[in-house]
């Protein structure tokens, strides 16, 4: 957050602390387990546990059964953060080549359709595109994630009393996450879009109205104080799962020099910054406190192969969320939709567990 108050750019910093609410008795066991994960690190202010009345401070939901406060937790928008880091980036000297997709990054080389640039020292940080390249196949994949924007409704918020900028999410594997604009908007988001397949990013990702439908219907369940509030815009795209839901970062073995930083598992706008500090550093050869950290050492666990990756994850998805649909509606979820989500568990697999 320093480095974004140093900015001169007004990006719509909102230092408001995030909340996980639990919307389903199902959800309640994730609130718990993120106060005893911050207790066991040493650092239980960072994790304050709310029962319903405290949650009902910060915001009104009949379906909000109790939460866990984040205090450092803080929004921004994302594309004036982009803009501000352009300008700074420019004004510092860096020339940008903007529309020219890289097709190749090797041997001090990185290529595109109508040239060549060399480049000693070669950082990748091209997001889900990375998905399909080598390197960085196997524990990695791509999820689309769908968003819906209101229109603003400064005095439905006020009537919720969600006037604190909390950004929150509810304690789903298929989250929704959730916040309101400086414009007083709420912004919806649903994870549960479509699953990869060998890393190709198509329209699935980029017009999927059934995740924009469930983006919308989380807003009106979630929070039915805002029925009246008319939805004016919705978009998604790709976000690289990786096999333990935390991003990596590496240099290629024996490639030239060529670093990369993938695996930010659709939570990439705040810890994009410290990837930038560990792949500075890679790129400098520096061995030091950013290089050491485990998101940069880590063992890291691999996925399977493809078309297992697609049919499997494909698989638990529909699984876990046919569970989480049911623990919403109050019954219990199918014998078969119940074994598909403990799947990943069977194989001491992190990604799709719950
Ligand atoms: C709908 C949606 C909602 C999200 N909501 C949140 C949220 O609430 N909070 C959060 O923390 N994160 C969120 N994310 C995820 C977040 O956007 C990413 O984690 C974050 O942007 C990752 O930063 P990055 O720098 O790695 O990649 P990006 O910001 O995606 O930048 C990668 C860049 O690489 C470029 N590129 C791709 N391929 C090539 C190529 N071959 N050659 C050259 N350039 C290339 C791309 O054009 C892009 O400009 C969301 C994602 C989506 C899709």
């Amino acid at each position: 957050m320093p480095a974004v108050r140093a900015l001169d750019d007004d990006v719509w910093l909102r230092e408001g602390g995030m909340l996980m609410v639990s919307a389903a008795p199902g959800q309640d066991a994730a609130i718990e387990h993120a106060v005893a994960a911050a207790a066991a690190a040493g650092v239980p202010e960072q994790a304050l546990p709310l029962d319903a009345d405290a949650v009902a401070q910060r915001v009104r939901s009949p379906v909000f059964r109790r939460g866990v406060f984040f205090p450092d937790g803080a929004t921004v928008q994302p594309a004036r953060l982009v803009r501000a880091l352009r300008r700074r980036a420019i004004a510092a000297g860096v020339e940008l080549y903007e529309r020219s997709p890289a097709t190749r990054f090797a041997d001090g080389e990185v290529s595109t359709a109508r040239g060549r640039v060399g480049a000693p020292e070669i950082v990748v940080a091209i997001n889900a595109a990375a998905t399909g390249w080598r390197p960085v196949a196997r524990h990695v994949t791509n999820f689309g994630s769908y968003v819906v924007l209101t229109e603003p409704v400064p005095e439905l918020l006020d009537e919720i009393g969600w006037t604190g900028g909390e950004a929150i999410v509810d304690a789903r594997m298929f989250l929704h996450y959730f916040r309101t604009t400086n414009d007083g908007r709420v912004l919806m988001g649903s994870g549960s879009g479509p699953i990869g397949y060998r890393g190709t990013l198509d329209e699935r990702f980029t017009r999927d109205r059934a995740t924009a439908a469930r983006a919308e219907h989380g807003l009106r369940r979630l929070l039915p104080g805002l029925a009246a509030a008319r939805v004016e815009r919705a978009w998604g795209g790709p976000i690289d799962v990786s096999a333990d839901h935390l991003p990596f970062f590496k240099t290629v073995p024996g490639k030239g020099r060529v670093h990369y930083g993938v695996g930010y598992s659709g939570h990439g706008v705040g810890p994009s910054w410290l990837g930038g500090q560990i792949l500075a550093s890679l790129a400098l050869g520096r061995d030091d406190e950013w290089t050491s950290l485990p998101l940069a050492t880590r063992r890291l666990s691999s996925l399977p192969p493809e078309p297992l990756k697609r049919l499997g994850g494909g698989l638990v998805r529909s699984a876990i969320m046919a569970c989480e649909q049911a623990e919403e509606d109050g019954r219990r979820a199918p014998f078969a939709a119940r074994l598909g989500a403990a799947l990943p568990r069977l194989f001491r697999m992190e990604i799709g567990t719950r």
